[in-house]
């Protein structure tokens, strides 16, 4: 049976948290925790005119992969409300093959 997970094409993350948000409401989970956290590296210049500034979703264990609504025929709830598009949902395989298409991209495996 085919793993199933998540990309993230963290090039396009703006660091809106929706995805933290969305994920909290659909897990029912208290303030503190999360089913995905924002992650923010920098901002720091390392370089004359050249920044640092990254932001990752890290999904935690607390990640069910949304197992409830992908039941029911929809998508992740994460990559729902991710205004960017930045989050795919899909089987490993698949997802795995997009990694070559170009740099910033995280893959999670979470089964
Ligand atoms: S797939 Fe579902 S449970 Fe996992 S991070 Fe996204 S919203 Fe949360
Ligand atoms: S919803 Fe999308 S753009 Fe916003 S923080 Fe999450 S991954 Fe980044």
């Amino acid at each position: 049976m085919a793993k199933y997970g998540l990309l993230i094409d963290y090039n396009w993350c703006t660091g809106c948290h929706s995805c933290e948000v969305a994920c909290q409401m659909e897990l029912g989970l208290p303030v503190g925790q999360y089913g995905i956290k924002l992650t923010e590296l920098g901002p720091w210049e390392y370089a004359p005119g050249k920044w640092q500034l990254t932001y990752v979703p890290i999904p935690t264990d607390q990640c069910t992969l949304c197992d409830k609504r992908v039941a029911m025929g929809k998508i992740p709830s994460c990559v729902q409300h991710c205004q960017a598009k930045c989050m795919q949902y899909g089987p490993l395989e698949e997802l795995s093959k997009l990694l070559l298409d170009h740099p910033k991209q995280v893959l999670y495996s979470l089964d």
